[in-house]
């Protein structure tokens, strides 16, 4: 397809929003449990990178693809992008504003201790308005075990800071884990009781999944480390959401949790199917139901894009793939599926495919719905994953 061709078919979407990712590959040391997208300690390599992805930026205006597009909601996630020096965040945010924005939204991610006070001023300057941190856990021995850099006093300090910056506007998430080996509900409650002090507005408080070839993987394996069983991991997990709960927070998605008013825009475009646009090393786009892949090799995203190239691949699907990844991330949220603006994008009702497998799953009291919703029940959500293996079934995905 040419350059024109791309214009036109990209004018189609003309009065869009899109969701904008742009992903930072480095992190000061690799977590333990960790199999992302990052290189620790390259120092060397930050500044061609970030050259290179303000390219990226800069490519994808020139091809078209914000034609008709505002950029409402930003994610500059990793890795850990406050790794970056000053003048590197700030090329970044630059590069950034030269895009047709009309922001809602715009996260970083942060990891305790990498942020000072320039960087924040720079951020809030910039237009941030919210940050994420990876606090994963307050407890000294599971943060060691996980190979964090920062210590559960570090996350006290820089809320202190921001908090004494006077930038209310920030919108703060921290995410949690649970599922660490060695973790009890003692060390929940512990994180309980910090985030009753620190009171962020969003948690994201996800189960560790096994990675293979990652350090808790060799360690595993070695006999080091044993993982939780299902049912220790289904304790904390309770006690967790409870406890968020009992703060206050609203479960509005399997794993995340808000006050009032301060759920996350850009993970909600995940969700619902709305399309957004990713940008740097490894990072996914999905746009007008096709979905791109940038090149995971910093080697050959940097001579594609240093060469005018976009360096994505476009990934093969059926129309079925898309309406399955539409039914499995709707059903990620408590609220369900909005029936109308399901058949809106994807031209059908997220009913009348698997009618049976829902008629069943209803009987068995996991899903139900409404003239305007499909929802999964409290049972549904903890057994979100036999429902799941029922699509993938149906869609002959398993
Ligand atoms: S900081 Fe985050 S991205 Fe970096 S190694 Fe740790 S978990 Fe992975």
């Amino acid at each position: 397809m040419n350059k024109e061709e791309k214009r036109r078919q990209n004018k189609k979407v003309a009065g869009k929003s899109l969701g904008l990712y742009l992903h930072i590959p480095f992190c000061e040391e690799r977590c333990s449990y960790c199999d992302f997208l990052t290189f620790p300690k390259v120092p060397f390599l930050h500044q061609g990178y970030v050259d290179t992805l303000c390219r990226d930026i800069v490519l994808s205006r020139e091809e078209g693809i914000f034609e008709g597009r505002t950029v409402d909601t930003i994610y500059i996630g990793g890795g850990t992008p406050t790794i970056l020096t000053l003048p590197q965040l700030d090329q970044i945010l630059t590069t950034l504003h030269s895009l047709p924005l009309d922001i809602r939204e715009w996260t970083v991610e942060v990891n305790p201790g990498t942020l000072s006070d320039e960087k924040l001023g720079l951020f809030i300057q910039g237009g941030v308005n919210r940050i994420s941190f990876g606090v994963q856990t307050m407890d000294p021995g599971l943060l060691a075990f996980c190979k964090r850099t920062h210590r559960s006093e570090t996350v006290y300090r820089d809320m202190d800071r921001i908090r004494s910056r006077g930038a209310g506007d920030l919108a703060i998430n921290m995410d949690f884990i649970y599922g660490i080996p060695g973790q009890e509900t003692s060390h929940i409650d512990r994180d309980l009781a910090a985030i009753r002090v620190l009171d962020p507005d969003h948690i994201s408080w996800y189960s560790l999944i096994l990675e293979e070839k990652t350090l808790l993987d060799f360690w595993i394996r070695q006999g080091r480390a044993k993982p939780l069983s299902p049912d220790r991991e289904l304790i904390l997990m309770e006690r967790a959401f409870r406890g968020l709960e009992d703060l206050g927070y609203d479960r509005y998605e399997v794993s995340n949790f808000a006050r009032t008013g301060k759920v996350s825009l850009h993970n909600l475009k995940y969700w619902t199917g709305q399309d957004y646009l990713g940008l740097g090393l490894g990072a996914s786009s999905y746009l007008n139901h096709r979905r791109f892949k940038k090149a995971r090799g910093i080697g050959t995203y940097s001579k594609e894009i240093n060469q005018g190239r976009p360096a994505w691949t476009e990934e093969v699907r059926t129309e079925d793939d898309d309406l399955f990844e539409g039914l499995m991330m709707g059903l990620r949220k408590l609220a369900g599926i909005d029936r109308a603006a399901f058949r809106e994008r994807m031209g059908v009702d997220p009913l009348v495919r698997s009618r049976a497998i829902f008629e069943k799953e209803k009987a068995l009291g996991l899903v139900d719905w409404t003239e305007e919703t499909l929802f999964l029940t409290p049972k549904g959500l903890d057994l979100q994953n036999e429902v799941l293996m029922d699509l993938m079934e149906d869609f002959h995905l398993s």
